[in-house]
Parts: structure tokens; C-alpha cells; sequence
């Protein structure tokens, strides 16, 4: 890069106020009494107004054209000293439309970063911009939030910079929609640290290149986990398949000195099933694809037409080499110093899922029995997997289950066998994903020094509404109630300081509290249980199903405020929740098998017995006796896969998630947050298109207009006495005397004069604070006196 490009580059990063001020200019915004109007294609549409009549008003729009609207759906225009605002909790007139237009003006410059009060949001770009390169880093080095434009790199370095100086743990989390930039904006964060608090002071340390091997592993650990979790959805080429949470620990003087993943719902059932033109996780095509002549013998892979589970073959990612990416991928192990034995399993692993996928089950005496008439691919697994064939055929077919107090062969059902079998696949692919995340945090753990404080970095789904909405959403859904409720708090929190600080008189109140119904309605264990505890209750119980959970929760909870039955009752194991984000409607079909989510222990108990120490390691949580953990209840031949409690019980999905969350939640509440939003401009993953209404939703749903229509309640636009006074003067002319005058003293003296109504404002230690468009107002009278 030329020595002065960063400067060219800086473009990208802020604009100089010719530049800013494209738009409406200020004379013609007070003239012209701007305003946003409803619109159903653009969110909002600019106009002026012509004439007001009672609740309606008359205005105009930029064609020309007239339009009659309710004076409640009308949003004030910002006055264009506001266009393009770095921190939209500046904004004097705080409502959606601003928020979007704000948001758009900076988009569409390549400006995507944006704060907004406590949050900050980012708009994917979906294109490469020159705002991640070494120089950049060294403009963001040891800088303020305000003194340098809107960017990660400035979450990042003042989260760092805190915590050296305040010794608090620090946590930046993100969260919006699949394809929203979540993973990437991780990646950013993670390649600054590794930079900026790298211990190894090399030469090139302060060009911003990395060097060091903890930060060279730390970089390489996330191919791997994306070769292993990330898949290419409709939404997203390479959209990760689980949430996780990566904790950086440094010592007292800022080094780092380790790291540590946490990971959360890896979607599993991904390994044998794929929507329409997505695929399954990464590493089956490397490994298919990149696979050559001795390794693919020795793992017995076939082309890729020849696996069931790969419903498409091989689709393709746009950009990018299937066979390139193994090769790549194993280097990564390398550096993080997986041994040859170690990755020559995990493959085997990745095999033997594809190949479960070719075991077929046929129909046999009035549909009772399933038979494996052709054993090839039975075979295959067994050699692959280090277990006997006819031991593992006897397993699925006719496994040894208790009942009651007794011990009996049973024979399955095909339709038994082809779920234990699918149940297999994704308990062998999730326990080897767990197992790859353990291997990578030895590595990265290596140290062994403990950290004096941590930066943590959350990269998780956000809020998702879709048409059908199952047990994972409602996992998903109740984490970010718990984010939201922690966001909520901290800006309680920090806003109850701010005016402590200033000596103002306004009772805060704890918006945090207004998501604690909802959440009670997930969580709560008993009196009354909750709908997690309900649906872990029936099941234990005997003849439960999945209407019977509904039923049970209709009846628990028909007068709570979170809870409704949707209105067309076609569906009879439909329910739904208030979620602050929306309503959604859950469908409960399946979450009983998805709680318990059971597994053939017939089998099991054969790969902990593998003559494969790779194989063996996986499974050694479980029992080698067989049948004696089995519940009749379930599927029969199955008990769930899930780890079994100290004392012996099983724990469910549900259970396992819910402490999961809890242990996340401890964590983060002891630390400082830093909120990043992601947002998805369209869904055609174009650059310089921006779907307003899709952002809206999103706006909606993270909170951000949420945190605004808080902020309202209190005084959100503040000044220092200084700037005020200096910008407003002309509307207090001769009130203040000549020669000095103290900055509050003055401001005092101003605000008499300009006879606000009290409640609109209040007069700090330092500065003067506003309720939302007050500011607007003095704008408009400046300009009149101008
Ligand atoms: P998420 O993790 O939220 O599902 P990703 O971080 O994987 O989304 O982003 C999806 C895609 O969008 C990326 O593969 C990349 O092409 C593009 N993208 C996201 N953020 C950026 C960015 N800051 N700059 C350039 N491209 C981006
Ligand atoms: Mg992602």
C-alpha cells in the first residue's frame, strides 16, 4: 500500500462537510418544513408541509406530487447540521424515520459503521472496503471513541484500553440476522487484538502485521471451527452453524497471553438433511473434493453423487475451491499443532457420517421388522469406525432394551432403524465438533498462565421470526431476550451515572425489568413451570406427545401477558409468545424427541469400545453396559445422547441450554458490554442496495428503535455549557452581560430567556440536556434570526 493511501482510504471512514451536506440544505429545511411521511417502498419518503387541518395534514413530496396524511404518522426532518451523524443518540428529532435515513445517507457513502447511543451498528457492505488494513489499525491505536469515526477497530481498542485501565472484563457482542456481518465483524475484532496486544514484539509489530504464534493459532482457529460449523445457506454462502463465544485473556500489561471458545446449538441436522441449493458443512465437500488417492482410500470415500446425506451433490460456492479449502484446512491443523493421527480420526469421523447415509433398511414381515438386505455400507462404517460389523448391524436392528426390570432383544421398525441411524450421524458429527473445540482451546490455552482480566467476544443469531418456528428458534429467541435484558440494564445503568453525575433530578426506570415476564415464561422452574420445565415434565411422562405439551402449556399459561394462542387454530400443537421483538408462533411438533433427543445406547456402548483410540476418546462419557440406561418411554431402543447428570439422570436439550445460557450470562454481566448490530441490507447479497423496510424489521427487532423510544424518556441530547452557548447566543441576545461569565451561569441565564417549558430540559454539572427535538426547535429559530 503507498504511504498516503490510508489517507485516500480515510474517505471511507468520515466525510468532510461538503461532502456531508448533499441533501436538503438548512435554508430550505426551515423553509420548507421538512418532514418523513410513511412510504411503502422507501420506509419514508421526504416532504414538505403545506397546511395543516385539524389531525390531517397536507404536504408535499419531492415529484411534486400531494398528499394528505394523519399528523401522527408524520416524523420530523433533522435539521441538516445532523446529516450523516456519527452518533445517532445526537439526532434531536429521535424517531425511525431519521434513524433510517441517517443509516441510508451513511450507507450509501461507505460509511457502514454508525453508533447509536450504547450500540453500534454496522450495515454489510458486501463488498471489500479499504477499512481493515494495517494502517487503518494504527489510526484507531489508543484512540477515544470521539476522536476517531465509527468502527470496530474503536469498540475494540477503548474495550481493551478499559480493561487495562479499569481492570474490568470487557465483552463485545454481536448479533443480527444470518448474513448480517456478525462473523466477519468477529474476525475484525480478533485481527486487531492480535496486532495491538500481541506479545511478540517483533519488528513488524508496528506495521500491524501479526507475528507471534498464540496469534497466529488464535487466526487459524477459526477456519477450522468454520470448516467443521459454517455451510452455505440461501442467506449466507458462509454462514455459521452455531454461536460462539471466544474469551482473549491478557496478562497485567495488555499481553495476550491465551484464549478460550465457548459454542453454542451447533445445528447438527444439517449433517443429513440440506434445504434446496444449500449444503451441509463445509469440510464434507473439502474432504470429498480435495481427498486424494492414498487418504481417500484409506477413508473409503466415494464421489459425491454417491451419498444419500449430500442431498444435492456438490453445489458449489461461488468463489471459492472445494479441494483448495482441504488443503487449507490441514494446515490450519498443523499450526495448531493436531497431530497426524489426530486429523487422519477426524476425517474418518466426517466419513463415516456421509456413509451412515447409505445404510438402507427394507420392510419385512408386515412392516414389524426392518432387515439391511445389503450390508456394503454397514461394512464401511464398521472398518471406519473400528467396531464389528455384526456386533453393530445386531445394535440397530434388534438391540437389547430394558423393560421395566428385565432386559429383551426387540426388534425396530424401519422407520426405527432410520432414525437411530440419522440420530447416529449428527450425535457422531456434534460430539466430534466438541471434540475439535476442546483440541482447539488446548492449543490456545497452552500458556497455562492465568489472564489478569479478558476481552470476550460473543458471535451469535439474533431474533428470528421465521413462517415456522420450532424448538431451536425458541432457544435462540430466548437468548436474545437475555442479551436485550442485559443491554436494557447497562444503559440503565450508565444513564442513572450520567445524571448522578450531573446532579439531575429524573427517576431512571430499569427497562431491563420490562423483559423479566417473558423471560419467567421460558425459564421459570416451577410455580408456575415454565415452558422449557413443562416440556422437560411430560417428557418424562409416560404417554406424552407433543399436542399433550401444548396442551399443558395453554393451560399453565392462558392469562399470561407473553403467551397467546395464534388465532386460526388450524394447528393444533401451535402456541405463541410475545417476544419484545414480535410476536412469534411456535409450532410444537417435534420438540419432545428435540428435548430428549435420543440415541440407540446399543451403539454407543460398541464405539466406546472402538479399537480406534480416536473413536474410543469421543465416546468415553458413555456406558459400556448396554441397555441398562435405556428408557422404555422413548423410541424404544433409545436413551438421549445428552451427558448424563452427577447423579445419573439424563438431562435434556432444553436443560443443557438453558445452564449453558445461564453460565454465558454470569459471565457477561461481569463485564463492561459493548453492543454491536449487524444488519443485512438485502437479501440478494448485492453491495449498494439498501431494502429499507428489511432494515426497519432489523432495527426493530435489535433494539436499536427500542433504545431509542427509551432514550426518549429521559434527556437524550446533551451539550457542554460551552457550544451552547455559542450556537444559541443569538437567541438570548443582551440577556448576557459583557465580560466573563461562567459557562453554567450563562446557560441559566440563556434558558430564562428563551422561557422553555421546564420539563424539556435540565442543567447539568457540565453540560445542558434536551428531551428529543427540543434542539430542532432552537435550530429553527436560529435560522429564523440568521
Ligand atoms: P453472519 O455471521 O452474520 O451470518 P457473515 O459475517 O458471515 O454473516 O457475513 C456474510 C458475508 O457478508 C461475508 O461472507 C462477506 O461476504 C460479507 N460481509 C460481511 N461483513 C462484511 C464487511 N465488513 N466487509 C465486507 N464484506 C462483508
Ligand atoms: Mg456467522
Amino acid at each position: 500500500m503507498a504511504a498516503d493511501s490510508a489517507s485516500d482510504d480515510s474517505k471511507f471512514l468520515r466525510q468532510d462537510d461538503d461532502f456531508r451536506n448533499s441533501g436538503v440544505g438548512q435554508a430550505d429545511w426551515s423553509a420548507k418544513k421538512m418532514v418523513w411521511i410513511p412510504s411503502e417502498k422507501e420506509g419514508f419518503e421526504a416532504a414538505s408541509i403545506k397546511e395543516e387541518k385539524g389531525d390531517d395534514v397536507l404536504v408535499e413530496l419531492a415529484n411534486g406530487r400531494k398528499a394528505t396524511v394523519n399528523k401522527d404518522d408524520i416524523q420530523k426532518m433533522n435539521p441538516p447540521k445532523f446529516s450523516k451523524v456519527e452518533d445517532m443518540a445526537a439526532l434531536t428529532c429521535l424517531n425511525e424515520a431519521s434513524v433510517l435515513h441517517n443509516l441510508k445517507e451513511r450507507y450509501f457513502s461507505s460509511l457502514i459503521y454508525t453508533y447509536s447511543g450504547l450500540f453500534c451498528v454496522v450495515v454489510n457492505p458486501y463488498k471489500m472496503l479499504p477499512i481493515y488494513s494495517e494502517k487503518i489499525i494504527q489510526i484507531y491505536k489508543g484512540k477515544k471513541r470521539h476522536e476517531v469515526p465509527p468502527h470496530i477497530y474503536s469498540i475494540t481498542d477503548n474495550a481493551y484500553r478499559n480493561m487495562m485501565q479499569e481492570r474490568e472484563d470487557q465483552s463485545i457482542l454481536c448479533t443480527g440476522e444470518s448474513g448480517a456481518g456478525k462473523t466477519e465483524n468477529t474476525k475484525k475484532v480478533i485481527q486487531y487484538l492480535a496486532v495491538v496486544a500481541s506479545s511478540h514484539k517483533g519488528s513488524k509489530k508496528d506495521t500491524g502485521a501479526v507475528s507471534g504464534e498464540l496469534e497466529k493459532q488464535l487466526l487459524q482457529a477459526n477456519p477450522i471451527l468454520e470448516a467443521f460449523g459454517n455451510a452455505k445457506t440461501i442467506k449466507n454462502d458462509n454462514s455459521s452453524r452455531f454461536g460462539k463465544f471466544i474469551k482473549l485473556n491478557f496478562d497485567v500489561t495488555g499481553f495476550l497471553v491465551g484464549a478460550n471458545i465457548d459454542t453454542y446449538l451447533l445445528e447438527k441436522s444439517r449433517c443429513i438433511r440440506q434445504a434446496k441449493i444449500e449444503r451441509a458443512f463445509h469440510i464434507f465437500y473439502y474432504m470429498v473434493a480435495g481427498a486424494k488417492d492414498q487418504l481417500k482410500e484409506e477413508l473409503l470415500l466415494e464421489d459425491f453423487g454417491a451419498y444419500r446425506f449430500l442431498v444435492a451433490g456438490h453445489v458449489e460456492v461461488p468463489g471459492q475451491e472445494d479441494d483448495q479449502m482441504f488443503i487449507e484446512t490441514l494446515e490450519a491443523m498443523e499450526i495448531m499443532g493436531f497431530s497426524e493421527d489426530e486429523r487422519t480420526g477426524m476425517m474418518k469421523v466426517v466419513s463415516t457420517v456421509l456413509q451412515l447415509g447409505n445404510i438402507k433398511f427394507n420392510k419385512e414381515r408386515n412392516n414389524e421388522q426392518a432387515t439391511m438386505p445389503d450390508n456394503t455400507a454397514a461394512q464401511k462404517v464398521c472398518h471406519l469406525q473400528g467396531i464389528n460389523v455384526t456386533d453393530f448391524t445386531r445394535s440397530v436392528l434388534t438391540p437389547r432394551i430394558k423393560v421395566g426390570r428385565e432386559v429383551v432383544q426387540k426388534a425396530q421398525t424401519k422407520e426405527q432403524a432410520d432414525f437411530a441411524i440419522e440420530a447416529l450421524a449428527k450425535a457422531m458429527y456434534e460430539r466430534l465438533f466438541r471434540w475439535i473445540l476442546a483440541r482447539v482451546n488446548k492449543t490456545l490455552d497452552k500458556a497455562k498462565r492465568k489472564g489478569a482480566s479478558f476481552l470476550g467476544i460473543l458471535d451469535i443469531a439474533g431474533f428470528e421470526i421465521f413462517e415456522d418456528n420450532s424448538f431451536e428458534q425458541l432457544c435462540i429467541n430466548y437468548t436474545n431476550e437475555r442479551l436485550q435484558q442485559l443491554f436494557n440494564h447497562t444503559m440503565f445503568i450508565l444513564e442513572q451515572e450520567e445524571y448522578k453525575r450531573e446532579g439531575i433530578d429524573w427517576a431512571f426506570i430499569d427497562f431491563g425489568l420490562d423483559l423479566q415476564p417473558c423471560i419467567e415464561l421460558i425459564e421459570r422452574p416451577n410455580n408456575p413451570p415454565g415452558i422449557l420445565a413443562l416440556l422437560d415434565e411430560e417428557c418424562w411422562f409416560p404417554k406424552a406427545t407433543d399436542l399433550s405439551f401444548v396442551e399443558k402449556l395453554m393451560n399453565t399459561h392462558t392469562s399470561h401477558c407473553k403467551f397467546s394462542k395464534p388465532k386460526s387454530l388450524k394447528d393444533k400443537t401451535a402456541f405463541s409468545v410475545l417476544h419484545y421483538a414480535g410476536k412469534v408462533d411456535y409450532n410444537g411438533a417435534n420438540w419432545l424427541t428435540k428435548n430428549m433427543d435420543p440415541l440407540n445406547d446399543n451403539v454407543t456402548a460398541l464405539l466406546n469400545n472402538s479399537s480406534n483410540p480416536f473413536i474410543q476418546d469421543l465416546w468415553k462419557d458413555v456406558d459400556r453396559v448396554v441397555g441398562l440406561e435405556t428408557i422404555t418411554k422413548m423410541s424404544e431402543s433409545s436413551a438421549p445422547s445428552a451427558t448424563k447428570s452427577k447423579k445419573g439422570m439424563f438431562r435434556t436439550v432444553g436443560q443443557l441450554y438453558k445452564e449453558s445460557l445461564g453460565k454465558l450470562m454470569t459471565t457477561l454481566n461481569n463485564t463492561q458490554p459493548n453492543f454491536i448490530r449487524c444488519i443485512i441490507p438485502n437479501h440478494e447479497k448485492r453491495a449498494g442496495k439498501l431494502d429499507a423496510n428489511l432494515v426497519l424489521e432489523q432495527l426493530r427487532c435489535n433494539g436499536v428503535l427500542e433504545g431509542i423510544r427509551i432514550c426518549r424518556q429521559g434527556f437524550p441530547n446533551r451539550i457542554v455549557f460551552q457550544e451552547f452557548r455559542q450556537r444559541y447566543e443569538i437567541l438570548a441576545a443582551n440577556c448576557i452581560p459583557k465580560g466573563f461569565m461562567d459557562g453554567k451561569q450563562a446557560c441559566q441565564l440563556m434558558m430564562k430567556h428563551l422561557d422553555l417549558d421546564p420539563n424539556l430540559f435540565r442543567i447539568g454539572q457540565s453540560k445542558m440536556f434536551f428531551r428529543t427535538g427540543v434542539l430542532a426547535q432552537l435550530e429553527e429559530e436560529r435560522d429564523i434570526k440568521l
